[in-house]
C-alpha cells in the first residue's frame, strides 16, 4: 500500500485527520499519486507536529512519534545538504576565461606581451587535451603524487609551459624538491602568467593557482616552501610542457 506509513502514523494518532494527496492533481496516475501521498503525509505529520512542539519533552514526544518513513527523507536531505557544502567548488569559482587580451611574459622574446586570451569550451578542450590534462586543467582533478612526469628535476635548463595554451609558467632554476610528489617550485616565471583564487573544496581553504591566460588549474600554493619567497607552487605534472633550452 503506498500510504501505509500515513495510515500507521493515523492510527497512533486519531487526531490526524489529514486527507491524501489533494484533488487537485487530477491527471496524476496512481502511481503518482501514491508519491504524492507519502511526501504530503510527511509534510503534514511535519507541521502537525511542529505546531504542537513547545519544550524539550513536547520535541522528545515528536522525535519518537515519527516512524522510518518520516525519518529517512529527512536523514537523505541532510546527506546531501552535507555533500554540497564539502564539495561545493570543487569545480566552482571557475578562473575568468572571457575573451580578451592578458599581459604575460614570453622568455622567447624576453618581455612582457598582449595576448589573446584562450576560451574555448568544455568539448574543445576535451578534444584539444589528453584525458588527464582535460582531468586537471578543466575540472581541477588532482594527479596521484609521484606519477606525473615533471616529479623529477631535469638535468639540463629550461622552460615549463601551460600544456592548454603554452603561455611560459616556470623555469628549472626555481623548482625544488618538496618531497611531496609533485613538481614544486617557488615562483612563477612573473606574476602576470599566474593568478590565483580562494578554493574551499573538500572542507579545506586553499589557495588555487591557474593559467593567467586559459584559466587552466594548475594546482596550489602554501606558504612553506623555501627561500627566497617561502612559497610552494605545487603544480600537477599533467598541467605542464617542458621546453628544453637548446644551449
Ligand atoms: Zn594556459
Amino acid at each position: 500500500m503506498p500510504n501505509s506509513g500515513a495510515m500507521r502514523n493515523a492510527r497512533r494518532n486519531p487526531s490526524n485527520d489529514w486527507k491524501c494527496a489533494p484533488n487537485w492533481l487530477p491527471t496524476l496516475g496512481n502511481r503518482s499519486r501514491g508519491g504524492v501521498c507519502k511526501v504530503w503525509g510527511v509534510l503534514n505529520d511535519l507541521l502537525k507536529a511542529a505546531r504542537g512542539v513547545r519544550g524539550w519533552r513536547d520535541w522528545r514526544d515528536w522525535r519518537e512519534g515519527l516512524d522510518m518513513r518520516t525519518w529517512i527523507p529527512i536523514v537523505l536531505v541532510a546527506a546531501a545538504a552535507s555533500a554540497w557544502w564539502l564539495g561545493r567548488g570543487a569545480t566552482g569559482e571557475e578562473p575568468m576565461t572571457e575573451p580578451g587580451t592578458v599581459e604575460i611574459y614570453s622568455v622567447a622574446e624576453g618581455k612582457l606581451i598582449q595576448v589573446e586570451r584562450v576560451s574555448l569550451s568544455d568539448a574543445e578542450w576535451k578534444q584539444r587535451l589528453t584525458p588527464m590534462q582535460y582531468a586537471v586543467l578543466r575540472h581541477h582533478n588532482t594527479e596521484r603524487p609521484f606519477t606525473g612526469e615533471h616529479c623529477e628535476k631535469p638535468s639540463g635548463v629550461g622552460v615549463y609551459q601551460c600544456a592548454g595554451c603554452g603561455t611560459d609558467l616556470f623555469v628549472v632554476g626555481t623548482k625544488f624538491e618538496s618531497g611531496t610528489g609533485w613538481p614544486s617550485f617557488y615562483e612563477p616565471i612573473h606574476k602576470n602568467n599566474t593568478g590565483a583564487t580562494v578554493d574551499r573544496s573538500y572542507g579545506m581553504v586553499r589557495t588555487e593557482v591557474h593559467c593567467a591566460r586559459c584559466g587552466g588549474h594548475l594546482g596550489h600554493i602554501f606558504d612553506d616552501g623555501p627561500p627566497p619567497t617561502g612559497l610552494r607552487y605545487c603544480i600537477n605534472s599533467a598541467s605542464l610542457v617542458f621546453v628544453p633550452k637548446a644551449e
